[in-house]
C-alpha cells in the first residue's frame, strides 16, 4: 500500500507551515519563561503522522492505524488506553515510546540493585559535545563517541581482567523558540544538543587508583571518537588528568554513586537529583531520554508536543530531520554483562515471586476445592503483583468509565478511511461524559455488525457507508465543539 492513499492532511499541513514567523508570539530575545503545554493522544496520533508523512517513514505513520486482532479503547476522560494494536515501537514514536521508558527503567533499578549487592562501585556520568545545526550530524557524532567509549571498555575488561556492567543513553534536546538560530539565509533554525548519558560499574576488587585509570580512558575514548566524526568536545578547556571520581566541568560529568543510595527505594529519583541538582527529576527517565528539562532544551515528545500547540516550522524541520537521521537507530545501548546481570535478577525475581504466590494462595485457599486452572490464574496474579510492588511500580489506578471492543475488521476500515485520531478522541470524550450518544450509536454499530468484512475498503459496502455516515456526523459535531472550546489539556 502507499502511504499517500486516501490523505487529507497534506492540506492540513501546508496550512501550518505558512504561519508567519512573527506571528510566533515568542518573545524571540527570551525572558518569557516558555510554558510546559501537553497535547491530547488524539492530536499526538494526528500530527504525528502528518510529519512522518515528511519523512517516509511507514511504520511510524501507520503506527495504532491498524489492529492485531481485537481493537480495545477505554478511557476515563483523562488517559487513553488501547490494546490489539499494530504499533510501530520506536523509541521516538510518541505513544510506544512510553512503553520502553518503563521498561528501561525496570531494567534499570535491578540492574543497579544487583551491583549493590555484588558490592560494586558504580558511577554515572555525562559526556557531550558542541553542537552543530545539523541533526543528522549531531547524531552521528554522539553515535562515534559511544561506539569508541565501547571499544575501550572491552579493552579495559580484558586488561584487567574484569567484568564491566555498562548501559548508555544518548538524550537530545531541541532548543525552545526564543533560542534558535537565525542562519546567514534568514531562515529559524531549532538546533539540538546531544549528550550520551551512561553507566558503569566495577567489581570490588579493582581500587581506586584503576578505576580513575579506566574513566580517565573511556573519556577520551569519547574525546576521539567525536574528533574522528568532526565533532569537538569541551574538554580541551578542562585537564582529563586531573579527573576525579566525582567531576563536574563542562561538558563532562562523573558521579560516584555510593552502595547505600543504591539501596533506597526511589533509587531512581535519588540519582536524578544528584545528577541535575533537580530534586523533581528521575534518574530512569534521565536515561531514558525523555526528560522535560526545566532549563536549557526540550525533549523530542515536548517538541511534538509544541508542534501541535504553536506549529513552528523550525519544530517541524527538526522533527522530521530527527525521525529522517535516527529512526531506525538504537537510541539506548547495554553491554554483555549488563544483560546477563539483568537476566539473573529477573530470574531470582521471578522465583521468589513464585514461591510468595504459592504460600499466598495456599493460606488464601486452604482445600482443594478451587479448580486448578482457577488456582493457577491466582497465583499469576500474585506474581505480577509481587514482581510489581518489587520494582516498586504502582498498582494501576485507571479505572476507565468508557471502553469499546472493536473487531480488526472494523477498525482497519477506520484506519483506512483515516478516523482513527477522531476515534481516539471519541473515546477520551466520551470517557468525560461528551459525545455519549455518538459513542453508543458506534458501539451499537459493532454489536449489529458481528461479521463486518470489507477486505478491499469499498466504499460500496452497505455496512461501511453506514459506519462512514456515523463517522462523519461525529466529525461534524467535534469539529463544531472545538470552534466553540479548543481546549488543551494542560497537566
Ligand atoms: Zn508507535
Amino acid at each position: 500500500m502507499t502511504i499517500s492513499q486516501n490523505t487529507t492532511f497534506n492540506h492540513h499541513y501546508n496550512e501550518v507551515s505558512q504561519k508567519p514567523v512573527h506571528n510566533i508570539g515568542f518573545n524571540v530575545k527570551g525572558t518569557e519563561q516558555y510554558p510546559i503545554q501537553r497535547a491530547s493522544e488524539a492530536q499526538r496520533f494526528k500530527v504525528q503522522r502528518e510529519l512522518a508523512y515528511h519523512t517516509g517513514n511507514k511504520s511510524l505513520f501507520n503506527c495504532r492505524r491498524y489492529a492485531h486482532n481485537q481493537a480495545r479503547l477505554s478511557s476515563d476522560g483523562k488517559k487513553l488506553k488501547a490494546s490489539g494494536l499494530q504499533v510501530c515501537g520506536s523509541s521516538l514514536c510518541s505513544y510506544c515510546a512510553n512503553k520502553k521508558i518503563k521498561e528501561t527503567s525496570e531494567d534499570l533499578k535491578l540492574v543497579l540493585r544487583w551491583c549493590s549487592r555484588m558490592n560494586r562501585t558504580s558511577f554515572f556520568g555525562t559526556t557531550t559535545h558542541s553542537k552543530t545545526l545539523h541533526i543528522g550530524q549531531n547524531d552521528s557524532i554522539t553515535r562515534a563517541g559511544y561506539v569508541s567509549m565501547r571499544k575501550t571498555i572491552k579493552s579495559i575488561e580484558q586488561d584487567y581482567t574484569i567484568k564491566l556492567v555498562f548501559f548508555a543513553t544518548i538524550e537530545t534536546t531541541y532548543a525552545k523558540p526564543e533560542d534558535y538560530k537565525l542562519t546567514s539565509t534568514g531562515e529559524y533554525v531549532c538546533d539540538t544538543h546531544s549528550h550520551l548519558h551512561w553507566f558503569i560499574s566495577f567489581p570490588p576488587e579493582v581500587d581506586k587508583e584503576t578505576r580513575i585509570k579506566a574513566l580517565k580512558r573511556i573519556v577520551k575514548a569519547w574525546d576521539r571518537g567525536v574528533k574522528r566524526e568532526g565533532g569537538h568536545t569541551l574538554t580541551k578547556k578542562q585537564n582529563v588528568e586531573s579527573l576525579t571520581e566525582n567531576y563536574r566541568k563542562a561538558g563532562l560529568d562523573i558521579k560516584l554513586l555510593d552502595n547505600e543510595a543504591l539501596d533506597y527505594e526511589d533509587l531512581a529519583g535519588y540519582l536524578g537529583k544528584l545528577i541535575s541538582g533537580n530534586s523533581d527529576y528521575k534518574l530512569s527517565q534521565e536515561l531514558s531520554n525523555y526528560r522535560v528539562k526545566q532549563g536549557k532544551g526540550r525533549s523530542f515528545l515536548q517538541l511534538l508536543d509544541d508542534i501541535i500547540i504553536h506549529g513552528l516550522e523550525a519544530d517541524k524541520k527538526a522533527w522530521i530531520n530527527t525521525v529522517k537521521s535516527s529512526y531506525r537507530k538504537r537510541r539506548t545501548f547495554k553491554n554483555k554483562y549488563f544483560k546477563e546481570a539483568l537476566k539473573e535478577m529477573k530470574e531470582q525475581l521471578a522465583n521468589q515471586a513464585y514461591e510468595h504466590a504459592l504460600d499466598y494462595v495456599n493460606v488464601l485457599i486452604g482445600n482443594k476445592d478451587i479448580p486448578i486452572e482457577e488456582r493457577s490464574t491466582m497465583i499469576e496474579n500474585e506474581m505480577r503483583s509481587f514482581i510489581m510492588s518489587s520494582q516498586g511500580i504502582k498498582n494501576d489506578t485507571f479505572v476507565p468509565t468508557v471502553d469499546i471492543d472493536i473487531p480488526k475488521e472494523i477498525y482497519n476500515t477506520i484506519g483506512f478511511y483515516n478516523y482513527t485520531s477522531l476515534l481516539l478522541d471519541l473515546v477520551v470524550r466520551a470517557g468525560r461524559g461528551e459525545l455519549l450518544k455518538e459513542f453508543n450509536l458506534l458501539k451499537a454499530f459493532v454489536d449489529t455488525n458481528p461479521h463486518f468484512n470489507n477486505p478491499l475498503y469499498s466504499r460500496n459496502h452497505q455496512p461501511t457507508i453506514k459506519l462512514l455516515k456515523i463517522l462523519q456526523d461525529i466529525e461534524y459535531k467535534m469539529n463544531v465543539m472545538k470552534k466553540l472550546s479548543y481546549d488543551l489539556e494542560v497537566e
